[in-house]
């Protein structure tokens, strides 16, 4: 074990590289206010239950996003494909421009979807809990679009992924889905 895995406070750069092994899918949250439709790259998406259907998010509490997302009420959950990078680095600028017209995100739904996610999910806030630095941003979900099925856009270890399937892994996919199903039921 080296030095830094025994240090009796933990160092915070620590924390930072286990959870940058931490594989996690790429989405943009879109919103729309009187400025129009604008996305943010989160990675710090769950999936809460199942029945309602109910997610959370986390949002840093200096981001533009999350004051607007809770004044509006409402947002969309768009799960980006491999081809999607370019779209997740805009969104993820600080300080940028976050601005999206109507060739990225559909303007004729009831919420800002972005075209060419694997899949959006649009949803109301239920709920807003403060953490030291981010908000815990509950919401119901009421809208679902999938997408043209593609691989995924992944981010571990600080760069952008994607997915390979390991051989045989098609036969542990139904395994999680019964787990999850389970895990569900006990839920509700
Ligand atoms: C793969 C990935 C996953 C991410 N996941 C999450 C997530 O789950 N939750 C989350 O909260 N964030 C996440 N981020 C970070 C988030 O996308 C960015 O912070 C984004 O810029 C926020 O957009 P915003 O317009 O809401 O806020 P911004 O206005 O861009 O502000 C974001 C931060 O940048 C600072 N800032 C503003 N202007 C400047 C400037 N000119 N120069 C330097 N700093 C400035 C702000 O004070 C604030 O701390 C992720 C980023 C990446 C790349």
């Amino acid at each position: 074990m080296s030095v830094e895995e025994v240090h009796p406070t933990l160092p915070i750069d620590l924390f930072r590289r286990a959870f940058r092994r931490y594989a996690n899918g790429v989405t943009v949250l879109t919103y729309s206010g009187a400025a129009g439709t604008h996305g943010m790259t989160a990675t710090s998406v769950c999936s809460l239950a199942a029945q309602p259907p109910q997610l959370m998010v986390c949002v840093n509490r200096a981001a533009r996003t999350r004051d607007l997302i809770v004044e509006a009420g409402r947002f969309a959950v768009n799960i980006l494909n491999e081809s999607q990078r370019d779209l997740s680095e805009l969104c993820s600028t600080a300080g940028g421009d976050k601005a999206l017209d109507a060739s990225v995100t559909d303007p004729d739904g009831a919420f800002p979807f972005i075209r060419t996610a694997l899949a959006s999910l649009g949803c109301h806030v239920i709920q807003v809990h403060e953490g030291v630095t981010h908000s815990m941003i509950v919401a119901e979900v009421d809208e679902v679009r999938l997408g043209r099925q593609s691989p995924p856009l992944v981010y571990f270890e600080g760069t952008y992924n994607t997915v390979r399937t390991l051989p045989g892994g098609g036969q542990v996919a139904p395994m999680y889905e019964q787990l999850f199903d389970d895990m569900i039921r006990s839920y509700s």
